[in-house]
């Protein structure tokens, strides 16, 4: 069988094809970066027209790449939410209209579960596992049971960990989108330059706080007397550094919690899988892969282009979805937002 995906929640357009044996047929992301660098964040109004405009485009190269044409395509999966609720409006709606021309299912796919299974798609991994999604819009440790089933034992209490990350960024004037850029910069520079909070860390549990560390990041720029390419990059590094720590500590929790709720599992494999935005970071992936290691859990995260937005993970979702006859109506309503607890 073959799904077609559709992804549209942020800025990034994406059409993807995935089949029943998990290989990937095409995945067409069009990335409006441009359009939204000049404002340094993205405009959900541009967003939603851009995604209008490209839709039609990622549909045509990904019919193209896969070489199929839409009477091939077995079932049409669309993210419905969670996100900026104009994209993704446009992206639900071409996907079941596609649905309907077509007269195959369709499935209202959450964006987040895209994410939570993306490692499923590229890699043998069985369920449960441990889950650190890291995104723009998230971060939270997640105990994944199966799909559809999700126990959030901890999470941000203010910022994202991306939204952190651009943020931070922003402050030093680097381009849009901040994460890849301070990663660029903090290979460049001195982690323990400069001394950083990290709120809550000593609370028990695993919950997580960043605006401390961002409000601490901006005073000591505010106070530094010159921000040139070395204070830059041993700020990045540093910054960088810290959220490292923190996200190993809270992992180390996050643990005793995952194994305290799956106590009734026999937990035969330890995985802990990290994924969304975030998770492209090398830096963080070496840092958390020798924390799991230490812990005893197989560390696992799928390629960098499958963390950031994309609609093969989409698809995937709407593959797993599909072969346990969880199908959606085609007035299925568009939520901005949608917890993984709620499926
Ligand atoms: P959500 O999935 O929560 O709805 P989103 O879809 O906007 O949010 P993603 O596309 O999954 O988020 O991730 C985007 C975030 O990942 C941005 O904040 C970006 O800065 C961050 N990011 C991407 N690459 C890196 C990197 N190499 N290092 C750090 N952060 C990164
Ligand atoms: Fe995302």
């Amino acid at each position: 069988k073959n799904i077609l995906g559709i992804e549209s929640s942020c800025d990034d357009t994406g059409v993807a094809i995935v089949n029943s044996d998990r290989e990937i047929l095409a995945n067409i992301v069009i990335s409006q970066t441009k359009e939204h660098a000049l404002y340094q964040g993205v405009v959900p109004e541009i967003a939603a027209r851009s995604h209008l405009q490209n839709l039609e485009k990622a549909l045509q190269s990904a019919l193209t790449e896969s070489q199929l044409t839409l009477t091939k395509i077995d079932a049409v999966a669309a993210t419905s939410g969670p996100g900026l609720i104009g994209g993704v409006i446009v992206g639900s709606m071409f996907g079941r209209t596609i649905a309907s021309v077509l007269k195959k299912p369709f499935i209202a796919v959450n964006h987040l579960e895209g994410h939570a299974l993306t490692a499923r798609l590229t890699g043998d991994i069985e369920y449960p596992y441990l889950l650190l999604l890291v995104s723009g819009g998230h971060s939270q440790f997640i105990a994944v049971q199966s799909f559809s089933k999700y126990k959030i034992l901890g999470q941000t209490i203010d910022d994202s960990v991306g939204e952190t990350f651009d943020k931070v960024a922003k402050m030093m004037n680097l381009p849009f989108p901040g994460g890849p850029e301070i990663e660029k910069r903090a290979k460049l520079g001195d982690p323990h330059k400069y001394i950083l909070p990290r709120p809550i860390i000593n609370q028990v549990g695993c919950n997580m706080s960043f605006s401390g560390l961002k409000t601490a990041m901006r005073l000591l720029i505010m106070k530094l007397p010159c921000l040139g390419d070395q204070e830059i990059n041993d700020l990045a590094a540093s910054f960088q550094y810290v959220i490292g720590e923190i996200l190993s500590i809270k992992m180390q929790n996050s643990i005793i919690m995952y194994e305290t709720f799956m106590r009734e599992v026999q937990l035969k494999l330890k995985t802990f899988v990290i994924s969304g935005g975030v998770a492209a970071n090398n830096y963080l992936q070496t840092t958390l892969q020798q924390q799991a290691a230490k812990l005893g859990y197989e560390f696992v995260v799928p390629p960098g282009k499958l963390c950031t937005d994309n609609a093969a993970m989409i698809a995937y979702a709407g593959l797993e979805r599909l072969q346990n006859n969880y199908l959606s109506p085609l007035n299925f309503c568009p939520r901005a937002r949608w917890s993984l607890e709620e499926l």
